[in-house]
């Protein structure tokens, strides 16, 4: 762990030479839409054209319905899936595969059982051919940052569903990817767990700057962690393409009260968009 009584210049020192890429990549969606393949040979529109900017460095999260095409859109971002049309970039980089500049973390941590904490956290760097005193390095900074140190001989299955979040996520950033990608990462965990991971998830993005593009259901968590909060709707299901919607900036100060009255006025905000009704829906009839 990062000790308190370091200053943030210590901190950034310690850091630098791993964040530069991080620092200064952005993340640009242009026109960015998705059709699958219906089973029955009837395509499905998931996603109209989306277009959305994300600055280096900032938080974003995206809410919205079942359906709606979250998932898809964390995808073509991390090159797991193909748009239909339209271009992403990272950086000066254009998209078209999965690449170590965009880490992902899934929901059910995607550790690998057979290796420690210590030598999940090590598989990238070592993967990449770094030199074994610089893999040492990095796993005992990323091991550290997660606050595992005490376990980094344990295995995956001693460790409860946080820890396993938590090694889900240093082994990840031990790749210094530009662009941190989640899809409701602590959607399986209790709420207190879920709490803690959310603090430190804000604690480790402010020390490493990395772009953070968090897929969540919950606009209470979208509203604790994001810079900005993407709120998506439509779907196939609506007879509308998804789509960003509405764009809501967080301008509140870290760590956030989720009591404050500003906070609740976002989260409502947030709640009431995601629960319109979509402009493809067909009204209940009326009574009478
Ligand atoms: P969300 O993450 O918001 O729940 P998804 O991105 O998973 O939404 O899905 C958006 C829409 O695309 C849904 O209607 C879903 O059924 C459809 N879809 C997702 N993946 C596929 C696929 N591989 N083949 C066909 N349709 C898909």
């Amino acid at each position: 762990m990062v000790a308190a009584h370091q200053t943030a210049a210590e901190r950034e020192s310690h850091l630098s030479v791993r964040i530069p890429r991080s620092a200064t990549d952005g993340v640009v969606l242009e026109r960015v839409s998705k059709t699958y393949g219906g089973a029955n040979g009837t395509p499905v529109q998931a996603l109209g054209e989306v277009d959305l900017t994300i600055t280096a460095g900032e938080f974003i999260c995206i809410v919205g319905a079942s359906g709606c095409g979250k998932s898809t859109l964390l995808r073509i971002i991390g090159g797991f899936e193909r748009a239909t049309s339209g271009t992403v970039r990272v950086g000066d980089r254009v998209v078209d595969k999965p690449g170590p500049d965009r880490g992902f973390v899934f929901q059910d941590y995607g550790l690998f059982p057979w290796l420690t904490v210590r030598d999940n956290i090590a598989y990238g760097p070592i993967e990449r051919g770094l030199p074994r005193g610089r893999v040492q390095e990095i796993t005992k900074q990323f091991t550290e940052l997660v606050g595992l140190e005490r376990f980094a001989d344990q295995f995956p299955h001693q460790l409860s569903g946080g820890m396993q979040q938590r090694v889900g996520i240093a082994r990840v950033l031990a790749n210094d990817p530009a662009v941190l990608l989640m899809d409701e990462p602590f959607g399986a965990l209790d709420s207190l767990t879920r709490q803690t991971m959310q603090e430190q998830l804000c604690r480790i993005w402010q020390e490493l700057k990395p772009v953070v593009v968090l897929v969540t259901h919950s606009a209470e968590e979208a509203v604790y962690l994001a810079d900005r909060v993407v709120v998506m709707k439509g779907g196939p299901s609506h007879g509308i393409p998804g789509h960003i919607e509405k764009v809501v900036p967080v301008p509140l100060s870290r760590p956030r009260i989720v009591t404050g009255t500003k906070f609740n006025a976002l989260r409502r905000e947030i709640l009431a968009t995601i629960h319109a009704p979509n402009s493809g829906d067909v009204s209940p009839p009326e009574d009478g």
